[in-house]
């Protein structure tokens, strides 16, 4: 026993907080938590859990109109954003329930207030209180950038928003190129929003596969979202009930809302963790070695705070193996190669490895396998949207370093391929595997042709 009021403390109750606390507490530690906010964090509460939501029900509206090509006669579809947004709010409510009661379950004391840290070893509570512990985890996430700079940006909304609009807008601009700028200008344009995405550079996803950035944009195009590229805005005004925009080009763009999505930073500020010796980088992330440990000895940081791998099962396994190494007698690292990762934009993206581009700068003697088809589906849909599967493979070992998809399914197929990757399985392997038919995944194992 120590003579502080817990063996440890976790600020943030998110994918990688609620990781670490349970299995902490599961060791026999003396755990407890703060969450600010709802416990799940950003990806339950306004992240990937309502955005998956939004998907399905952005896909509905393709899904109806390709039904007539199979014989269907639907009559005029109708959608209705508060009566999706009341279901998603719902479901929001029972996971946050179930996080919440996991933590109590596993035994962790838990504070819904925000915690700072106020010494190596001591956290201060905004209820007042100070508590001890012999360690503490910063697992407070990240937060979303807007562009402090710019006139008029106190109008715009960000993700942390969109998921709560009273109403759907009519007509919605999205700033940025990354993941969440292109997952919401396919979820709004399925939903019937009269869509805008605006980019600073040439192609949208900058460090993915070039052959998805270029099919993405196409489909994305086909699907009538407006790509305004090579521009950014200078200033944004309201007029009555629009929101207009100008850019750097001089294009005057009109919406109901405009969304920012230009990227996120790690949430450290406030967090007294300078005052307490704590390192941070450029950014403002916590520096951590391979064992999430800070420069501090006694505090330890996971999840998006570090700005190593931003997903969500990156945060859980940070938090789990932080849990194991320091309390469970199982010191052991994440691996952070082959980390599968999707984009759910409609078509989906699932991409795991390297890139084409990046193998060559690594120096890779590559080889390029690669098909471009019509999925049987949309044959009778009348639906021209056409799949890209390409493996990128290292010529002197025939090991497959890279799986790009753009496609109905892409994320399900990537994480399966991912297990493939991890035993190092070379294109031989791949080809040595039967097909299963018809499905568009037996493409992979029969991909014959060189590029
Ligand atoms: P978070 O989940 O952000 O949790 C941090 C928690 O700490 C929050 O609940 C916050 O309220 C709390 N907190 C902060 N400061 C304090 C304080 N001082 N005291 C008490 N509590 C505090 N990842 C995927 O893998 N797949 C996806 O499809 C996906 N979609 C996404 C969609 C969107 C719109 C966004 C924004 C992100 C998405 N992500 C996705 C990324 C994913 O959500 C994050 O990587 C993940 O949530 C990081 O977990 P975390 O534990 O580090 O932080
Ligand atoms: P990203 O880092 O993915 O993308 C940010 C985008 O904003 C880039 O296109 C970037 O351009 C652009 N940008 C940056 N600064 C500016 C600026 N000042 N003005 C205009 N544009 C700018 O961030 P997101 O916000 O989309 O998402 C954050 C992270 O959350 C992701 O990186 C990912 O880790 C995670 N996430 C994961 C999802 C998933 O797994 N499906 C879904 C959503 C989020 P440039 O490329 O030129 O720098």
């Amino acid at each position: 026993m120590t003579n502080f009021d817990f063996d440890l403390f976790v600020i943030g109750g998110g994918s990688g907080g609620v990781r670490a606390s349970r299995i902490a507490a599961g060791h026999g530690a003396r755990v407890a938590i703060a969450e600010e906010s709802r416990f799940g964090g950003t990806c339950v509460i306004r992240g990937c859990v309502p955005k998956k939501l939004m998907v399905y029900a952005s896909r509905y509206s393709s899904d109806v109109a390709d039904a007539r090509g199979f014989g269907w006669t639907i009559p005029e579809a109708v959608f209705d954003w508060p009566l999706l947004i009341a279901a998603k709010d719902r479901e929001i409510a029972r996971l946050e329930d179930l996080y919440r009661k996991g933590q109590e379950i596993a035994g962790a004391t838990v504070f819904d207030e925000r915690a700072v840290v106020a010494g190596p070893h001591a956290v201060a509570l905004s209820s007042g209180r100070t508590v001890t512990a012999g360690k503490i985890l910063i697992a407070t996430g990240g937060l979303p950038n807007v562009d402090g700079l710019l006139p008029g940006v106190e109008h715009v909304i960000t993700s942390n928003e969109v998921f709560d609009l009273k109403a759907q807008p009519r007509r919605i601009i999205i700033a940025g190129g990354g993941y969440i700028a292109v997952e919401f200008a396919s979820i709004f344009a399925g939903l019937g929003s009269e869509v805008t995405l605006i980019y600073r550079g040439e192609k949208v996803l900058r460090g993915f596969d070039m052959g998805l950035r270029d099919s993405l944009m196409e489909a994305m195009a086909a699907r009538g979202i407006r790509l305004v590229m090579s521009d950014i805005f200078t200033r944004i005004e309201k007029r009555e009930a629009s929101l207009v925009g100008t850019t750097l080009k001089g294009e005057v763009l009109m919406a109901d809302q405009i969304l920012f999505a230009i990227g996120r930073s790690p949430n450290t500020k406030g967090l007294g963790l300078t005052e307490a010796g704590v390192a941070l980088d450029a950014l403002g992330a916590v520096t951590v070695d391979e064992r999430s440990r800070s420069s501090v000895p006694s505090i330890f940081a996971v999840g998006d705070v570090t700005n190593r791998i931003n997903l969500t099962p990156v945060a859980i396994r940070e938090g789990h193996a932080f849990a194991d190494t320091e309390y469970g007698g199982k010191p052991w690292s994440v691996n952070y190669t082959n980390i599968p990762t999707a984009v759910f934009t409609t078509p989906e993206i699932g991409t795991l490895g390297l890139s084409e581009d990046a193998a060559r700068a690594a120096g890779i003697n590559v080889d390029i396998y690669e098909t471009r088809f019509r999925p049987m589906r949309n044959v009778l849909a009348g639906r021209n949207e056409r799949t890209l599967m390409k493996l990128v493979v290292d010529a002197a070992s025939d090991c497959v370093v890279g799986v790009h998809i753009l496609g109905p399914d892409a994320a399900e197929m990537v994480q399966m391929a991912a297990i493939a990757l991890n035993l190092k399985a070379t294109k031989a392997d791949f080809d040595r595997t039967m097909a299963l038919h018809p499905s568009a995944a037996e493409e992979l194992v029969t991909l014959r042709t060189k590029r």
